[in-house]
């Protein structure tokens, strides 16, 4: 006997996707989180997440009035190095759709994902998870409050530092770049045109999303002395930073929100599913925020978990575990490396790392067929997608 059928770690927006699904798909779940804290950045999500938010009923309902369409991307090299790469400028236009996705505050969507897990009967146990053992038939949770809790699966979505990843001997290979991320939002005196901008700096990539109205999302990256400096700032000296740090293109920047800096890493977990476990989000992969791909991944995931729970007898079975390592090693593999390899060529002080990365933007730029796989590697719709992510 066991309590539930999937037990989920973790209440972030990977965690409560899948319990979501898994309840739609009519399997009987648990969910263990604390209570919910506010995520202050705002994520870039791309047409499959956001078809996604729509097959769970959680879109547009009331976010949409404060997420901003994506309907352009430009890369532009900032670095001063030697060899520039050329500009490049993606439009949505060019796969025939209106825009790529939608900048969402995840202050927004996660509550919004809880309201409709609550309302799909999945249950919380407000706790923190503290150890996991995995036996033949079932697998067993302990939670800081001292509840165990037994279910034919678990899926490990508790964020970067997961306990129970380290507690059921999951591996995880990492690299820890000499660099962190600054997050913040501001307005600006000129219009963004839905456009968002990645200049490619020295000390890492500084990136402007669209917000509605007038307002935009930054993810400024540099060496950690540089962000320490930043974040001490007073509002008005940080505002004349953005400003200059964006060529003025944004006009002139004011009204700065709450700021929080990230510390930048690349990691991967050495296999995905085992012992009747699924790593799911930042517990299996972490990248630096480059072409907004870390939660785009992170709900292809938990969609694709939960497409292979809902339709097995045994959930937790070695061969349900050895499709989802297959599967997903298949997605996060290359962009784990080439999100890494990016800001190491940036990090870089070597001419020929300057000169094989502004080639291969120029490659991307100018030839076509390459251009098309960048932009739909980019959207994530290269590989067949999960069910919830089809429309
Ligand atoms: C600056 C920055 C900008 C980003 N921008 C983008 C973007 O534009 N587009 C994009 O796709 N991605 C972006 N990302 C990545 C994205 O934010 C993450 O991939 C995403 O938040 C991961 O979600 P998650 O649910 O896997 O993990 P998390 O959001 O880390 O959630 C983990 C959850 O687990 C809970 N938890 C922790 N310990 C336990 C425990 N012991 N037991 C139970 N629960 C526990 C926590 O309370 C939390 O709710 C960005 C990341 C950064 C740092």
């Amino acid at each position: 006997m066991t309590d539930c059928t999937a037990i989920i770690s973790g209440g972030g927006p990977s965690a409560l996707t899948a319990a979501i699904l898994l309840a739609q798909g009519g399997v009987k779940t648990t969910l263990i989180a604390p209570a919910i804290t506010d995520d202050l950045r705002t994520t870039a999500l791309m047409q499959p997440a956001i078809r996604l938010l729509e097959f769970i009923g959680v879109w547009p309902g009331e976010i949409i009035a404060h997420c901003a369409p994506l309907k352009r991307l430009h890369v532009l090299d900032d670095t001063g190095n030697l060899v520039a790469a050329p500009k490049i400028e993606f439009m949505a236009s060019e796969l025939g759709f209106e825009e790529f996705g939608f900048n969402t505050p995840l202050a927004l969507l996660i509550p919004a994902l809880h309201r409709r897990a609550e309302m799909l009967g999945v249950n919380f146990l407000h706790s923190k998870s503290v150890h996991a053992v995995a036996h033949d038939e079932n697998i067993a949770v302990e939670t800081e409050a001292g509840t165990n809790i037994t279910g034919k699966v678990l899926l490990i979505a508790d964020g970067a530092a997961s306990p129970l990843r380290k507690a059921l001997g999951f591996h995880l290979n990492c690299t820890r770049f000499e660099q962190m991320a600054l997050a913040t939002s501001f307005d600006h005196s000129a219009s963004h045109e839905f456009t968002s901008t990645e200049f490619h700096k020295a000390a890492g990539p500084f990136t402007t999303v669209p917000l509605p109205g007038n307002r935009s999302s930054l993810v400024w990256m540099a060496r950690p002395s540089r962000i320490e400096a930043l974040l001490a700032l007073s509002e008005k000296d940080l505002c004349t930073e953005i400003q200059l740090e964006g060529h003025g293109l944004l006009g002139r920047i004011s009204n700065l929100g709450p700021r929080k800096a990230f510390q930048m890493q690349s990691s991967s977990a050495t296999v995905f599913a085992k012992s009747r476990a699924m790593l799911v989000g930042e517990a299996a992969h972490a990248l630096p925020p480059i072409g907004a791909q870390g939660l785009n991944l992170s709900l292809r995931d938990a969609a694709t978990a939960a497409d292979l729970i809902i339709a097995a007898d045994d959930p937790g079975s070695a061969s349900i575990a050895t499709e989802y390592d297959k599967q997903r090693r298949a997605d996060v593999a290359p962009r784990v490396a080439l999100t890494g390899l990016l800001n190491a060529s940036l990090l870089s002080e070597l001419s020929s790392f300057h000169l094989a990365r502004a080639a291969g933007l120029a490659a991307v730029a100018h030839i076509a067929p390459l251009r098309q796989l960048a932009l739909r590697q980019g959207l994530g719709t290269v590989s067949e997608l999960p069910v919830a992510m089809r429309g």
